[in-house]
């Protein structure tokens, strides 16, 4: 695969951009919805226990979020060292459509699917 081009990077460092800002408005959304259930409000049972499960699925995306915001931040950190674009792991070219898709990707697919055990 060939390294990117100076107008893909360029692309890939605005769709980073782009996601940071989306990240940070997401997890500013989420703050109020992640504060803990007061388990003595007089809200019922039953709206307790959803309350609990909205707000336990309210913190997975949360944290989903803030991990895709932390992997967000080291690829344009990458971009300034002059990095990007290459496998954190094998060191080959992570290509243009892969990044274009997940421009805050670190892996190339082989290397990616060998770490969740899908095999390569
Ligand atoms: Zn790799």
């Amino acid at each position: 695969m060939d390294p990117l081009a100076a107008a893909e990077l360029e692309d890939l460092a605005s769709d980073l951009r782009e996601l940071r800002q989306a990240l940070a408005a997401q997890l500013q959304s989420s703050d109020a919805s992640a504060r803990p259930v007061d388990l003595n409000q007089p809200i019922g049972r039953v709206s307790r226990v959803d309350a609990i499960q909205q707000q336990s699925m309210a913190k997975a995306n949360r944290q989903a979020a803030q991990l895709r915001a932390r992997q967000v931040e080291a690829a344009l950190k990458r971009i300034e060292e002059g990095e990007y674009g290459a496998c954190l792991s094998c060191g080959g070219e992570i290509g243009f459509r892969r990044l274009k898709a997940r421009p805050e990707a670190g892996l190339c697919v082989g290397c990616q699917s060998r770490r969740e055990g899908r095999g390569a």
